[in-house]
């Protein structure tokens, strides 16, 4: 049973079950070195009694995925590096993260209880108030974990789903991979948008074109690379613009009316798509 999409594929609520099965469970312990596994035989439904706002990832696997412990070490980074982002401390709650062995084993359960859930190698959903990660065993699962985490945080952090969807993407983005892969991949994009120019904004890049995306089903490629290199334009403390996006988040924190961001940029750095375009051409 699905109950309504909420607004996003990242952030619809339904009911799902879960069978019961031995599986080994790592938590890690928010943003402070807590870090331990324990052998658990978890049934979906259940609630950690007393970990609530201590733990966040509670992992659920058959078998331990390769390479565990460095995603474990990257992953446990993340609340601080966020909370940097953010310009005050992430919140950390406990999300459930479900393993998968492969493909076609995550596709079956996709198809069983997500059905209209886009096709993508990793998810984040929340059931029933409970934030989810799905994702596979494979050569992209930290990135991909990265990537959902990020969103947990955004959600976790951001209620109400007050985060906009491209800020909500572009910061996961930015977290998944090293800032070099994240402009090779981003930039090919970019540029082949903009062509031999530097002097337009070409329409699909522009900030109020992003705000405008209430769906990542309908996002593609070139709404990614905009987005993630939004985010990086606005962390950086070169182009003036930081003190705006700062003020932002605090606005949509402390669930203010906070309009549109290019709204704001446009008052306070009237030249603030210039000064994106001089940072396109720096990646
Ligand atoms: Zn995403």
């Amino acid at each position: 049973m699905v109950s309504p999409v909420i607004t996003t594929d990242s952030t619809f609520d339904h009911y799902w079950h879960v069978s019961r099965r031995a599986v080994l469970r790592s938590v890690i312990g928010g943003t402070a070195s807590l870090l331990f596994t324990a052998r658990v035989n978890w049934v979906g439904a259940t609630e950690p009694s007393t970990t609530a706002g201590k733990q966040w990832l509670q992992f659920h696997y058959t078998e331990a995925p390769r390479g565990f412990e460095e995603i474990l070490a990257e992953l446990k980074q993340l609340p601080l590096r966020l909370s940097e982002v953010y310009g005050s401390p992430a919140i950390v709650r406990a999300v459930n993260v479900l393993i998968f062995s492969d493909r076609q084993q995550y596709f079956a359960h996709l198809e069983k209880t997500l059905p209209t859930a886009p096709r993508r190698n990793s998810l984040f959903i929340v059931r029933s108030g409970r934030p989810t990660i799905l994702a596979v065993q494979g050569k992209t699962l930290l990135q991909d974990l990265m990537h959902e985490a990020v969103h947990s945080l955004n959600h976790l952090t951001f209620r109400n789903t007050s985060m906009p969807l491209w800020m909500d993407e572009g910061l996961a983005e930015w977290a998944e991979d090293s800032v070099e892969q994240q402009s090779r991949v981003h930039g090919k994009a970019l540029r082949q948008l903009l062509g031999g120019q530097r002097i337009l904004l070409p329409e699909p890049i522009r900030l109020a074109a992003l705000e405008k995306i209430k769906s990542t089903t309908r996002a593609d490629a070139v709404d990614y690379a905009a987005s993630w290199a939004w985010c990086r334009f606005l962390l950086s403390g070169k182009y003036g613009c930081r003190g705006v996006w700062n003020r932002y988040l605090q606005d949509i924190r402390d669930a203010q009316q906070a309009g549109r961001l290019s709204h704001r940029l446009a008052l306070t750095v009237p030249d603030y798509e210039q000064r994106f375009l001089r940072f396109l051409t720096s990646i």
